[in-house]
């Protein structure tokens, strides 16, 4: 599978000038690197504008998703956005779960699942993140936590389902801290969430993401991961020589 560079600017920057000017240097990058995938994740607010921005470029490798999305359809649910207004926006795909958004909003296994199938209802290709928040050391890895992040949150799929879809798996104490998890934890864990994926029937689609302090020095031992389709990138998305460094280390891979 080709390697995809996810890019989640959180709630950066602060304007849409910034927003605007940053997003230049990821079409640069489309354009110089076209054997690599990029999906850039901005604020909801900067969408339409940054849509245009990619429209006029023509970068085929370079595609918008955003950071999360409502559980409900339409109607009175003020403060939220539905996953048919973020693919009329030009959005092809969506974050779900991310731990910021689960401890923001207290979400429960039950509503990741609604929000899962109100993308999947709405056309947008779901990144699905799962990581365990109880585990405080680099080895120790909670399985019965992780599968069931897993399975909770693919309930109830329609019979049909055969989109493409991904699986990042992101432990807790590795977003933002500048530690990652080592290469052979985190095959251990992608084959862990491939077998679970398996056992749901879901194996062929999936793409496996790594996430958690990817930068210009981690990618250098991250990019050898054999299990791994491609990679969730926070803080370093906000940096364009780090997010042009680990795109050249993945670029030469490819
Ligand atoms: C993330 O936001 O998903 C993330 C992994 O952040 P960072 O790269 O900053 O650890």
């Amino acid at each position: 599978m080709l390697k995809k560079l996810f890019f989640n600017w959180k709630m950066n920057p602060a304007s849409l000038s910034e927003a605007s000017s940053l997003f230049t240097e990821f079409i640069s990058l489309a354009q110089s690197q076209p054997q690599i995938s990029l999906v850039v994740l901005p604020p909801y607010v900067y969408l339409s504008e940054l849509n245009q921005q990619l429209q006029t470029f023509e970068a085929t490798n370079l595609k918008l998703g955003a950071q999360d999305l409502a559980r409900y359809s339409a109607g009175a649910y003020t403060g939220q956005i539905s996953g048919q207004m973020l693919k009329n926006m030009g959005c092809q795909y969506v974050l779900i779960g991310h731990s910021e958004t689960r401890e923001a909003y207290q979400l429960s296994h039950e509503q990741i699942n609604q929000k899962l199938l109100q993308s999947l209802e709405s056309g947008l290709v779901p990144i699905l993140c799962v990581g365990h928040q109880s585990d405080k050391t680099i080895t120790e890895i909670n399985y019965p936590e992780l599968s069931e992040q897993v399975t909770t949150a693919l309930q109830n799929l329609p019979p049909e389902f055969k989109t493409e879809f991904y699986l990042a798996y992101e432990p807790v104490w590795a977003i933002g801290t500048g530690k990652t998890a080592t290469n052979p934890i985190i095959e251990e864990v992608s084959q862990f969430l491939k077998q679970e994926l398996a056992k749901l029937g879901l194996a062929k689609q999936v793409g496996i993401l790594y996430g958690g302090s990817v930068d210009d020095g981690s990618i250098q031992e991250l990019v050898k991961l054999q299990q791994v389709d491609g990679f969730l990138i926070g803080g370093a998305s906000l940096k364009p020589e780090k997010f042009k460094t680990i795109a050249q280390v993945v670029a030469n891979q490819v």
